[in-house]
């Protein structure tokens, strides 16, 4: 077994059982990408078990500190399980749940989410590469799924020195491979194309929000919705859920607009005018900006954009931009309208978040009741340990 030597007064984040240590904080040792390590303080105390990353500045990732756990399959299927057992508590209402979500399940490196009978995962860090086989096997035989898609084709792997990977990793004899799956949200029926849909092929995240929204649709009886960043719907499909008459779904990319528009649809009534509904393939700060010079009005806004910020480093140039879409978008809703507003940056936490906002109102002239704090649902939990996990966060406001 190899040993990595952390530097003198640079264990306290694994002694806080903090899975990360980055490179400059090793005094000696090395290994092989994803081998397993003894990770060990100065005085050749024991810190933790973990996976080596050689090209990562992230060179240490912890599978363990319980100096007796092996790092073997039977490992893997243990924290999978426990994973999954997770969820089955939280009772998620739908058929499409994230069933491992990285480092706060234990599992560094490893996303899985689940959608209908398939699931679509992401292997992200040498020693999830270094463990692949395992964790299939283990996936399989703790939900009873026999499709298992890989979308490794995230540009992180990059920094741990890893090509970019797409495909089918487990798929009983037979199987034709259909990559779209139907899953159930709340009562509403959509796709996800789990090997062209954004990251492992849609944003679970939102479940809850999408719902919330939904509601609050009705409650103010909010008539005209915009939706911006809309992704492949699911903000328009609760606001018609929610009794809005009409819905602008905005995004950048034709082949989410499309399946955005067949989800309305879709979840309709019958009878429904499907022109209600419509869709702008655009820029959203450019029509933002158009949309407030042809003097429209909105009833509700949602605005989720893509992470400006990959990190910490970025926040100042991210703030700017999240100011600016929000400013607009204030000046684009009626007095009384509601805005639902997300940033999914890292290097953005909710506290500034609030204060970009609070600050696009001030620059929009209005002022808005805050309604409620929101972030992602339950099934992509943080844990104690790890408060980097947070990522999503959002705010329901009542323009006044
Ligand atoms: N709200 C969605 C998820 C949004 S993800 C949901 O609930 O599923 C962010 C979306 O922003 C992506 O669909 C991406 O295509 C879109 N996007 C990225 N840059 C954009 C831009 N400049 N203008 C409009 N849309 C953009």
């Amino acid at each position: 077994m190899k040993v990595i030597r952390v530097r003198e007064g640079k264990e306290r984040s694994l002694l806080r059982r903090h899975p990360w240590l980055f490179s400059g904080s090793i005094a000696s040792g090395k290994a092989d990408p994803g081998e397993t390590v003894r990770v060990e303080a100065h005085d050749g105390r024991f810190l933790a078990w973990a996976a080596y990353s050689p090209s990562s500045t992230i060179r240490v990732r912890a599978w363990s500190f319980d100096a007796d756990e092996r790092i073997d399959a039977a490992f893997f299927a243990r924290r999978i399980e426990r994973a999954v057992a997770l969820r089955r508590r939280l009772a998620v209402d739908s058929d499409a749940v994230r069933l491992v979500h990285g480092e706060a399940d234990g599992l560094p490196g490893l996303i899985v989410d689940r959608y209908g009978d398939t699931l679509s995962a992401q292997f992200l860090a040498a020693g999830t590469e270094r463990w692949k086989n395992a964790i299939a096997d283990a996936l399989l035989a703790a939900t009873g799924c026999r499709r298992l898609y890989e979308r490794s084709d995230a540009s992180v792997r990059e920094l741990e020195g890893l090509p970019r990977v797409a495909g089918w990793l487990r798929r009983p004899d037979g199987d034709a491979g259909v990559t779209v799956v139907p899953v159930r949200e709340h009562g509403w029926r959509l796709d996800v194309d789990v090997a062209h849909g954004h990251k492992t092929g849609t944003y679970l995240d939102q479940r809850d929000n999408r719902l919330r929204f939904a509601e609050c649709v009705r409650r103010f009886g909010c008539a005209r919705v915009l939706n911006a960043y809309c992704y492949t719907g699911g903000f328009s499909v609760a606001a018609f859920a929610g009794g809005a008459e009409e819905v602008t779904s905005l995004d950048s990319s034709g082949p989410a607009l499309a399946l955005a528009d067949q989800h309305v649809r879709r979840n309709a009534p019958q009878g429904f005018d499907a022109a209600r509904h419509r869709t702008v393939d655009a820029d959203a700060n450019a029509t933002l900006r158009q949309l407030i010079e042809d003097g429209r009005r909105f009833d509700a806004i949602v605005l989720d954009p893509p992470k400006f910020a990959a990190n910490a480093a970025h926040a100042e140039r991210a703030a700017r931009a999240y100011k600016d879409i929000n400013r607009l978008a204030f000046k684009l809703l009626e007095p009384g309208g509601l805005l639902f507003t997300f940033s999914c940056s890292g290097g953005i936490d909710a506290a500034l978040f609030h204060k970009i906002v609070a600050g696009a109102g001030i620059d929009a002239g209005v002022d808005g009741a805050l309604l409620q704090r929101l972030e992602a649902a339950p099934d992509h939990p943080t844990t104690v340990t790890f408060p980097e996990g947070e990522y999503l966060k959002g705010l329901a406001i009542l323009r006044q």
